[in-house]
């Protein structure tokens, strides 16, 4: 089907993520995606059960998705946003703010979700210094959280995985905490920000799921109580919810089920419905007049040259009416009982620890770490594209995936689960 030599040829040149390209095994040739698959060039047809990245909510190539961009693309594919203003930028501003409860009004664009962490950040540090507190400049962080590849970014991510160790003097320390349980737990939290808050900007956070670091869950109730200790020491509460946005939690935010409002929110991933990239940091209304003053100097000096482009804007705009008028929410909804009914029966195998599900997303723990590559390639072999992050296999596909579907990538992890465990998992 595929003749020329792009393969071999880009192979030499390409650098992969996350990747150990020495021993790893050579990235696997896509043609084309369609619907819930991914389309190898030698003909296999894979169903993803990770939907690129937790991004492709109403599948790959969704017509309103595509033949809103092909409109956009003739029309203007991209202009800058400084200065001037374009329909799909104010539309979509709107609509998030819409979307988002209560003061979350004040929307700025970027092209990837760690742009829109390092956006939050130095908004909230500056919400302090245009107050003359410039002091007030770190934040608390959580254990296992993930925000992201760039500096800042990573000064907030679990200092175990986040390699921290490779970059130290580079990234800023930061102070990362257990997410409290227990009430002493929550006691030291509060000590902490009592002793420290003269130096804190704030506090960020991953609402319900924290993503990469595991799919690790906490309850509504532990944002709730974050949220008013956050408030009591007058901080501000940073949620990013490039993860658990648009609907894979069951609601459209994970926020939602707390009742939760933070001062800023970051939005990436399916924000256009996994179509092109494109993210979001919407703050506040009280955090956007500490910046709108008469000096030059208040306002927020950040700028992505492509930031609001607008081809990936329309493609939001097309994923927000898919959410408007398909039933995306509730078959995340049904896909966590479907999950749950599943997969419930692997908890009493010895080397799981926890199975748990919340929306489109199922994930097992076991005692052990998970041996990626010899996973996916189980689940290759039965044309299912899986990706086990360290001690955890999970699922995460598209939002729109059948029942049926849903059913066979349960049987491919049940499977793998009760396969050999010297073939799997690492001692
Ligand atoms: C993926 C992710 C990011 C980083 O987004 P990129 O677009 O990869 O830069 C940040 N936070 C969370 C919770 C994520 O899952």
């Amino acid at each position: 089907m595929v003749c020329s030599n792009w393969q071999s040829a880009g192979r030499r040149h390409l650098w992969m993520p996350y990747t150990q390209m020495k021993t790893a095994p050579p990235p696997l040739p896509v043609a084309r995606t369609e619907g819930c698959e991914i389309i190898l060039a030698d003909g296999r047809r894979l169903l993803d059960a990770i939907s690129s990245w937790w991004t492709v909510a109403h599948g790959y190539n969704h017509p309103v998705i595509v033949s809103r961009m092909k409109e956009q693309l003739e029309r203007m594919p991209h202009v800058m946003l400084g200065g001037l203003l374009h329909e799909p930028a104010s539309s979509l501003a709107a609509r998030l703010a819409e979307l988002l409860p209560g003061e979350l009004n004040r929307v700025f664009f970027a092209d990837s979700g760690s742009v829109a962490i390092e956006v939050a950040l130095k908004i909230a540090v500056q919400f302090w210094f245009n107050q003359q507190q410039p002091g007030k400049s770190r934040f608390v962080s959580f254990e296992n959280s993930y925000h992201g590849d760039t500096a800042g970014a990573m000064s907030v991510c679990d200092p175990e995985d986040s390699m921290h160790a490779h970059f130290k003097g580079f990234l800023l320390e930061q102070f990362p905490h257990p997410i409290p349980t227990s009430a002493s737990e929550w006691a030291t939290f509060r000590d902490f920000l009592a002793n420290h808050v003269s130096c804190l900007a704030g506090v960020i956070i991953e609402p319900l799921v924290q993503a990469a670091g595991g799919m690790r869950f906490h309850s509504a109730g532990q944002l709730q109580q974050l949220r008013g200790i956050v408030s009591e020491f007058n901080l501000l509460l940073i949620v990013d919810e490039i993860a658990t946005g648009f609907g894979r939690t069951g609601t459209m935010f994970a926020i939602e089920q707390a009742g939760v409002e933070p001062d800023l929110i970051c939005l990436g991933k399916g924000l256009t419905g996994g179509s092109i990239g494109l993210a979001a940091t919407v703050a506040s209304d009280q955090i956007f007049e500490a910046f709108y003053q008469d000096e030059h100097s208040a306002a927020l000096m950040h700028g992505p040259t492509f930031m609001g482009n607008p081809l990936a804007c329309s493609a939001a705009l097309a994923s927000l009416d898919l959410f408007a008028s398909e039933p995306r929410l509730e078959q995340a909804r049904r896909l966590e009982q479907l999950f749950s009914e599943r997969l419930q029966l692997l908890s009493s195998h010895p080397e799981v620890v926890d199975v748990r599900c919340l929306g489109g997303i199922a994930a097992i723990q076991f005692q052990r770490s998970v041996n990626k590559y010899a996973v996916m390639e189980m689940a290759l072999m039965q044309n299912v594209w899986l990706r086990p992050l360290r001690d955890v296999i999970y699922l995460m596909p598209p939002l729109v995936v059948s029942e049926a579907q849903a059913l066979r990538l349960c049987d491919v992890v049940s499977g793998v689960v009760n396969s050999p465990t010297s073939a799997w998992l690492i001692d």
